[in-house]
C-alpha cells in the first residue's frame, strides 16, 4: 500500500513491511512503525504517579448531573452532548476552559478510550490533539483506519489542573456519560488508552502488564476491552512501542473476526 507507507514516512516514522490480513501474528521480531520522536516532555510519566487532585465537590455545582443515571442512558446523542458541554457536576469545570466531548464515527467498530483531555485539547477543543494526536493517527493509520473511521473519548471530560491525575469522585461522575457513549456507538471492541482509562473500564488495579495482551469482558460494557499504552506515554517511553503495536495487531486481529 504505498499510500500509507507515503503517509507514515511523512510523519516521520519507519514503514514496516506489510502482512497479509488474514496471517496476523504477534511477533518479537516485527519492526513497530509506531516511530514517533517525541518534541514535547509536557507529558512524561504514566498516570499512575501523578498526585490526585484534592476532591471538593462543594465547589461545583452538583446539581447539574441528574443523580439519576437512568436518565442518562435514554438520552440520544444530541441530548447527551448537549448536557455534557454544559456539565458542572465536578469541580473539573471550574479548571477546564471547554468540555471535550468526543468526536468521530458514531457507528465505529474501533472505539479509542483515552483518559482526559490535555491542556493543549483543552485550548484547541479538539481530543488527542497535538503531537499525541499525530501519534495516535499514525497508529490508526497503522491498523488500516482513517482517524474519522474509528470514535474517539475519553473517561473524563474536562482537563486537570497542571496533568493531574483525575479523583476517583470525578471519574465517578463523569463515567455516565462515557457509558452512554458506548452504548449509544455499539462499538465491536474497545481500545483502553493507559491504566486511568483501563482502570476505570475494567474496575481493576491490575498492572498495564497484566491487562494488555487480552480481551476483556465487562458487566455492562457491551464490547470487549483491550488495554494498551497511551499516546502520551508511548511519546515518552519509545521502548515501549513495540508491545502497543502487538496490542494493535490484537485488536486488528479480533476486528476481522467479529
Ligand atoms: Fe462534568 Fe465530567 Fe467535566 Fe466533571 S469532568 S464537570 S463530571 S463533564
Amino acid at each position: 500500500m504505498p499510500d500509507k507507507n507515503a503517509y507514515l514516512k511523512a510523519m516521520g516514522i519507519d514503514v514496516w513491511l506489510e502482512r497479509e490480513p488474514a496471517n496476523i501474528e504477534i511477533s518479537n521480531h516485527e519492526q513497530s512503525p509506531l516511530s514517533v520522536e517525541s518534541k514535547n516532555d509536557s507529558r512524561p510519566v504514566e498516570l499512575n504517579s501523578l498526585e490526585p487532585v484534592p476532591a471538593d465537590i462543594s465547589a461545583a455545582d452538583k446539581t447539574a448531573i441528574p443523580e439519576d443515571k437512568n436518565n442518562i442512558t435514554r438520552l440520544d446523542w444530541s441530548e447527551l452532548q448537549s448536557m455534557v458541554s454544559t456539565c458542572t457536576a465536578c469541580e473539573l469545570s471550574e479548571v477546564r476552559q471547554q468540555v471535550i466531548f468526543g468526536e468521530g464515527n458514531r457507528t465505529a467498530s474501533l472505539m479509542i478510550i483515552g483518559d482526559m483531555p490535555t491542556e493543549e485539547d483543552d485550548k484547541q477543543g479538539a481530543i488527542f490533539s497535538g503531537e499525541i494526536g499525530a501519534l495516535l493517527t499514525a497508529m490508526l493509520k497503522a491498523m488500516g483506519y482513517q482517524r474519522s473511521d474509528v470514535y474517539i473519548a475519553n473517561t473524563v471530560k474536562c482537563c486537570t489542573a497542571q496533568k493531574q491525575e483525575p479523583t476517583e469522585e470525578q471519574a465517578e461522575r463523569c463515567e455516565p456519560y462515557l457509558l452512554r457513549q458506548i452504548s449509544l456507538i455499539q462499538p465491536k471492541l474497545i481500545l483502553a488508552f493507559g491504566s486511568f482509562a483501563a482502570h476505570r473500564l475494567l474496575k481493576s488495579k491490575s498492572s498495564m502488564s497484566r491487562l494488555r495482551g487480552q480481551l476483556h469482558y465487562v458487566e455492562g460494557i457491551n464490547a470487549p476491552v483491550l488495554v494498551s499504552y497511551h499516546p502520551a506515554y508511548l511519546l515518552q517511553a519509545p521502548n515501549v512501542k513495540r508491545k502497543a503495536w502487538e496490542d494493535l495487531q490484537i485488536a486488528m486481529k479480533e476486528l476481522a473476526s467479529s
